[in-house]
């Protein structure tokens, strides 16, 4: 593999070349090295629910084994493996977002349609957790990818469902503007120091205070939102106070 650089003093056809070509490699080897992180996390993330399955299946086969441990085991096995299932389903979608080889699939449709339809998927964790759930939502006709827009929606709104404390309240709006469409997320939950904050986007990145929470997250969901949002030309703000709250604000350029 390359690696060094070239020396270019010339300005002509070939030394421009010769400087693009020296441009890719530097990309190249940030892509790679990125890559290699990556693999690196996912191994390890499969690493961990692997060994607990394991381990509990080992310790299914015992054949003295009390009814009451029995089901206990059984139950971690299924959970493990249903992380296993989410992580492999959120990669496969960082994946193909990555390499997105054909363009979005535009359709144009009710945002606040959607969002209703996101909400009511959750309406047992709402009230399992007795959060109080206001929705403000305009109604917005919009061309984007709804596929792909509805998993920005799910993991906006599941993030704040699991971290806000049982009895908060979750804000979901829905804003219609002249170029563009807003919405927003706003939870009376834990809330994120600067320092988290800083790295949410990160692939598998998890505040401690989340790993330690039972939420059963993989690290991936806000990588996904944040991709599909530079898919559609938007931004996404997010303010947040340590034990106060979040507000996640996604903003998304009418496209046509
Ligand atoms: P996860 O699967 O861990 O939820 P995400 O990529 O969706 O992964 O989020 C990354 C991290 O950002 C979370 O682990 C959590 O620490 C923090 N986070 C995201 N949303 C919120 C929120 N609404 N309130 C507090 N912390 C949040």
């Amino acid at each position: 593999r390359f690696s060094g650089t070239l020396d270019i003093h010339r300005s002509d056809e070939i030394g421009q070349l010769a400087k693009s070509f020296q441009l890719m490699t530097e990309k190249l080897s940030e892509n790679d090295r990125i890559r290699k992180e990556f693999i690196s996390d996912v191994s390890h993330d499969f690493q961990s629910p692997l060994l607990n399955i394991k381990g509990y299946a080992e310790l299914l086969m015992d054949e003295d084994l009390k009814e009451a441990s029995r089901k206990n085991y059984a139950q971690v096995i299924q959970s493990e493996t249903e992380r296993l299932s989410s992580l492999t389903k959120q990669l496969l979608l960082l994946t193909s977002l990555d390499q997105l080889s054909s363009p979005l699939q535009l359709k144009t449709f009710a945002v606040n349609e959607q969002l209703k339809e996101v909400v009511r998927k959750y309406r047992w964790l709402i009230e399992e957790k007795e959060l109080s759930l206001s929705m403000e939502l305009e109604e917005v006709p919009y061309t984007g990818d709804p596929a792909f827009l509805e998993k920005v929606w799910e993991n906006l709104l599941l993030n704040a469902l699991k971290y806000t404390e049982v009895g908060g309240a979750i804000e979901v709006l829905l804003t219609d503007g002249p170029d563009h469409l807003t919405v927003s997320v706003r939870d009376t939950g834990i809330g994120m120091d600067k320092g988290t904050l800083g790295r949410i986007f990160d692939r598998f990145y998890r505040a401690d205070d989340s790993r330690t929470q039972k939420t059963g997250g993989t690290g991936l969901g806000l990588s996904i939102v944040q991709q599909v949002v530079k898919l559609h030309a938007g931004t996404i703000d997010v303010t947040s106070k340590k034990g106060e709250g979040s507000t996640f604000t996604v903003r998304l350029p009418k496209l046509s």
